[in-house]
């Protein structure tokens, strides 16, 4: 069903005195979501996908680009990898750069995986496309004010007013699987004697840029320097993302074009490196850099996955990877209850999560001290995250744990 005839069947037949049935509402149709909903479709549960932006929207929202080999074999595994595979870019090594010095690190010859660049919103499109276009899928775009309810019961409902009619809706279910993100709802209707929300500010900022230029580096450049973190991402051909450590705060506005590129000069500047391509910054914003992780991620028939259950600043790229990890066990989970009536996954699924969860938290605290210790002022935090920084470089069994915990491998300790 397309989204535009999904969205006036469900203001049709659905109102509150007409219930519709599925068996698990899907809210948010982000990587978590159209991951569960793509593998529940292609198990036949029923499903149905709420999403508050269109689907344009969806399709175009830049963010994450890079996804750990685990994720992307585990994708390709439920059919979900083709356009993946044949256009993401393969990276196998990052470079530090500090005191003007290039440091190369092979995370793929010591780690035996490699990252694959693919923007999300091209992953995004991927997935409605074929949860939608191909599977059949039911997804309804534009909604607003859902509400979950009833999930300390066995038939738990989402109501939500369709944005054309006005018209409110209620979806009855037997799970609701909350991926609406970071600012969704589903995570703040967990009951607060029931759940702990761990939460951690990184203590800065970061303005994430994203400049109309090519990759001027092969590889993810980190430039640690007194001034500021600075880092290089590529995204696509024509895209590169950047980073700037600033004020925590600080207004986008106070970095015009000229100081942007001035600054990014100056922090990963190195002997022998390539000059930095410029290029117009089509986004520029400030990013929270703050953590948190909502223990346990499931109460009644609510689950949580992806963003709604737990944030990490983009430090490390991890939060997409992790948003699928979720979202592969939880699908996993409800196919096995719904199928065979086995709850065994449902049971241990926050449990699953949380230890990998956990173990990407500590990599990005771990790396945001190295990221930040030279330029807080504190000439013994600079002096540690140096030596942090130094050790993983050339001690070969420092490497290893690095290079393991940034390619997300055998990290369910
Ligand atoms: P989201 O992608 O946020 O999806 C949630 C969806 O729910 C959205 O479509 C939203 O519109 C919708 N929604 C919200 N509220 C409601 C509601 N009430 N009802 C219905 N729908 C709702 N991660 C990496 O792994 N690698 C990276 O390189 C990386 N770089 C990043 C760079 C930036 C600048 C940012 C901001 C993030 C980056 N991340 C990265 C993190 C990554 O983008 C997120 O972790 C990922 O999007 C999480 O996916 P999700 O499906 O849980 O949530």
């Amino acid at each position: 069903m397309t989204a535009d005839a999904a969205a006036s069947s469900a203001a049709t037949a659905g109102s509150a005195a007409s219930p519709q049935r599925t068996r698990v509402v899907i809210v948010g149709a982000g990587p978590a979501g159209l991951t569960v909903a793509n593998i529940l479709r292609g198990a036949s549960v029923d499903c149905v996908v709420l999403e508050t932006e269109s689907r344009e929207f969806i399709e175009q929202r830049p963010r994450a680009g890079f996804l750990e080999e685990w994720a992307v074999r585990a994708l390709e595994g439920r059919g979900l990898a083709d356009r993946l595979l044949a256009n993401a870019g393969v990276h196998t090594e990052c470079e530090f750069r500090l005191a003007g010095e290039r440091h190369r690190f092979p995370y793929a010859d010591v780690s035996g995986h490699r990252h694959y660049v693919y923007p999300q919103p091209l992953l995004v499109t991927d997935l409605v496309r074929e949860y939608a276009d191909v599977r059949g899928g039911d997804i309804r775009f534009g909604v607003r004010d859902v509400e979950p309810d009833g999930i300390d019961t066995d038939r738990p409902w989402v109501t939500y007013t369709d944005a054309r009619t006005g018209e409110r809706v209620r979806v009855d279910c037997e799970f609701i699987a909350g991926c609406d993100g970071a600012r969704g709802v589903t995570h703040t209707r967990m009951p607060p004697e029931h759940v702990t929300v761990a939460r951690h500010d990184l203590g800065v900022g970061w303005l994430a840029l994203l400049a109309e230029a090519p990759p001027s580096s092969d590889c993810v450049v980190l430039g640690i320097h007194p001034r500021g973190f600075a880092g290089h991402m590529a995204r696509s051909p024509q895209v590169t993302r950047y980073y700037l450590e600033c004020p925590p705060g600080d207004d986008p506005e106070n970095w015009p074009y000229e100081r942007v590129w001035a600054e990014l000069h100056e922090r990963l500047a190195a002997d022998g490196a390539p000059p930095l391509i410029e290029g117009p910054l089509i986004e520029k914003r400030v990013l929270a850099m703050h953590n948190y992780v909502v223990e346990p991620m499931a109460y009644g028939r609510l689950f949580l996955a992806g963003d709604s259950a737990h944030l990490l600043a983009p430090i490390g790229a991890k939060g997409m990877n992790l948003a699928i990890h979720d979202a592969l066990l939880l699908a996993d989970a409800l196919v096995a209850y719904c199928g065979k009536d086995d709850d065994s996954g449902l049971r241990g699924y926050s449990a699953a999560c949380l230890r990998r969860v956990w173990q990407y938290q500590e990599f990005s605290q771990w790396l945001s001290e190295v990221f930040h210790g030279t330029s807080s002022g504190d000439p013994f935090r600079a002096g540690t995250s140096v030596a942090r920084l130094r050790r993983a470089l050339v001690s070969p069994a420092a490497a290893i744990g690095f290079a393991e915990l940034f390619m997300g491998k055998d990290t369910d300790y």
